[in-house]
């Protein structure tokens, strides 16, 4: 394998980008890592791996030898559409802290709905003295969309809290305390009895739209939405709709269709909606720069590359 340099290609004007250079080059002391802009003519065309962040077709498209990228970012479905049918294979970032951190994002934005802590700032900003009713944990179903890396450490962190935890994956999983569905079949009897609703699903072209009118009525009455995945997975019409009909008390929205989210949109300012900034789960520079080295490292020595995207699959 001839060694090149490495670029880190990003969209232009990511802050980070300097950052995420420095902790790769800390990780791989062996590599040159490098800015995308900063590749030499000859490294541009002799480069085979590249680590990106939401990076710019255009400027992949400028390295002819790449074999494949290795995404920092857990989700890389922008990627994948953007680059259509490639060649090219895409690792993403498998990062048990990652994992951990969603897990405790999942457990602490399901504890607010749990104590009914958006309906206790409405009593607050009108005076209001009253306590509602207390549901204990074991009293609540708790669903998740997607049982992956981040679904099933979620799933896992909700049993602590003594909740009940549904799952669904696209194949049959079996982890203990977890009631799993599979599949489109099993989509509405899962969604049946789940008092809070956890979306951690890839977009792809099946999940794209998911929660529509029918699905969301497919929910108990007053069930309430956790998104922590992709805003395109949720149909923001509606989902509007349902927290005017009551089908849903209320939603905690960490993704949108379009990030940042416009101040013109009805989310900011709807009593039903928690906005979030895509906060849920912030990658760790230091262990994702870890396990991209070690991906790396391992593939310099053996040849082997990390179990990439399924293009077909579309995650
Ligand atoms: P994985 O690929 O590990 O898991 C995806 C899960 O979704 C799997 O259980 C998979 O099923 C399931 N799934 C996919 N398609 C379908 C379908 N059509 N029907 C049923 N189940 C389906 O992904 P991760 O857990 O690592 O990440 C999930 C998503 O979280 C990312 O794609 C990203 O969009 C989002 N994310 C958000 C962040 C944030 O800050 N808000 C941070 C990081 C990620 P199966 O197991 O059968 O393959």
């Amino acid at each position: 394998m001839t060694a090149g340099a490495i670029p880190f290609v990003a969209r232009a004007g990511d802050s980070e980008t300097d950052a995420w250079v420095q902790a790769l080059q800390q990780a791989m002391p062996g590599e040159r890592v490098v800015r995308f802009d900063a590749l030499s003519a000859e490294e541009r065309a002799t480069c085979t791996v590249a680590v990106v962040a939401n990076p710019e077709p255009a400027d992949l498209r400028q390295l002819p030898a790449l074999q494949w990228v290795h995404s920092v970012w857990a989700g890389v479905e922008r990627l994948v559409a953007e680059l259509g049918d490639t060649p090219l294979k895409i690792v993403r970032l498998v990062d048990p802290q990652l994992a951990d951190t969603m897990a405790e994002a999942v457990l602490a934005w399901t504890l607010y709905l749990h104590r009914d802590m958006p309906r206790y700032a409405r009593q607050q900003a009108e005076a209001i003295w009253q306590s509602q009713p207390y549901v204990p944990a074991r009293q609540r179903t708790v669903g998740l969309l997607g049982l992956g890396a981040l679904g099933e450490a979620a799933a896992r962190r909700l049993l602590t809290a003594n909740f009940q935890v549904r799952g669904w994956s696209r194949k049959h999983k079996a982890i203990e305390g977890v009631t799993c569905f599979a599949g489109d079949d099993e989509l509405q009897p899962m969604l049946t009895a789940c008092d809070i609703l956890v979306c951690l699903l890839p977009l792809t072209p099946q999940t794209t739209g998911l929660l529509n009118t029918e699905r969301l009525a497919w929910l108990p009455r007053g069930a309430q939405l956790i998104n922590f995945a992709r805003g395109r997975i949720v149909d923001d019409e509606a989902l509007r709709a349902a927290l005017v009909s009551g089908q849903i008390a209320h939603a905690v929205l960490d993704v949108f269709a379009t990030e940042p989210l416009p101040p013109s949109e009805w989310q900011w300012k709807h009593p039903g909606v928690t906005v979030l900034p895509h906060c849920s789960g912030p990658t760790d520079l230091g262990t994702a720069a870890a396990i991209v080295a070690g991906n790396v490292g391992n593939w310099r020595q053996t040849g082997e590359l990390p179990p990439a995207i399924n293009l077909g699959r579309g995650y």
